[in-house]
C-alpha cells in the first residue's frame, strides 16, 4: 500500500498541471460529537467490504506516508494493531495556488502525525477499492505533537536526523534511510517534496 500511494505521489508530481473538479462544499454539517462521548474502534472492526458509516465510535491513527492531492488528500493510516487503510479528507481548507496547496497538504498531513476520526466512514468506490473517507474537516483531530521526533520509516521515537536534501523526512538510523531510499523510492520522492516544500 506504501509503493501504491508512492507511485500516485510520483504520477501526480510527474503532471503539475491536471485540474482536479473540487466537490462542492456541503452546505452544513451537524456538530461533531465530544471526543470524549465517542467509542474507541479499529480497522479490525470496521468491516472493508461494506459502505458504513460508523456513527458514535473514534477510529485513532497515524499517519505512515506522505499525502498526494487530487479532490482530497490522500495518504495511508495505521491503527495500533498495526492494520493498515488509505485515508481520503475532503474539504480540508488549504490556501494558495495548487503549490502551495500540495505543501500544506504534505505538511499538514506527514507521517507520524496521529489522527482522531469521528464517526469514520468505510467507503467503498466502485472499483472495489475501500478508504476511510473524511467529509469534512471538523471530523479529525491532528495531533503532530511528537511527530518530528519519530522515524519517519519505521516510526520509532529516537534520536532522528533529517534527510539533508528534503529535510521533511527524519530516520533513526542508516539502515531505515537506506532501506527507504532504495525500496521505497524516497530517491525519487526527495526531489519532488524538497520542489513543493521550496
Ligand atoms: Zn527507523
Ligand atoms: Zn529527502
Amino acid at each position: 500500500m506504501l509503493l501504491k500511494n508512492r507511485e500516485l505521489f510520483l504520477q501526480l508530481a510527474a503532471r503539475p498541471n491536471d485540474k482536479y473538479n473540487t466537490v462542492p462544499k456541503p452546505a452544513s454539517f451537524p456538530k461533531p460529537p465530544r471526543l470524549a462521548s465517542l467509542k474507541a474502534i479499529t480497522l479490525k472492526d470496521i468491516n472493508p467490504t461494506i459502505d458504513k458509516v460508523y456513527d458514535g465510535y473514534v477510529l485513532e491513527v497515524k499517519i505512515i506516508d506522505f499525502s498526494y492531492l487530487m479532490v482530497a488528500i490522500n495518504t495511508v493510516i495505521e491503527d495500533e494493531n498495526g492494520d493498515i487503510q488509505r485515508l481520503a479528507v475532503y474539504n480540508w481548507p488549504l490556501k494558495g495556488d495548487r503549490k502551495a496547496e500540495i505543501a500544506e497538504a504534505i505538511k499538514t498531513f506527514r507521517p507520524n502525525v496521529m489522527v482522531s476520526i469521528i464517526n469514520p466512514y468505510m467507503r467503498l468506490s466502485s472499483d472495489m477499492k475501500n478508504i476511510i473517507r473524511v467529509e469534512n474537516p471538523v471530523y479529525i483531530r491532528l495531533d503532530n505533537t511528537s511527530a518530528d521526533q519519530k522515524c519517519t520509516f519505521c516510526g520509532k521515537e529516537a534520536k532522528v536526523l533529517p534527510c539533508s536534501k528534503c529535510m521533511m523526512v527524519r530516520y533513526c538510523s542508516k539502515e531505515c534511510q537506506r532501506i527507504d531510499w532504495i525500496e521505497f523510492k524516497h530517491k525519487e520522492m526527495c526531489e519532488h517534496l524538497k520542489n513543493y516544500l521550496s
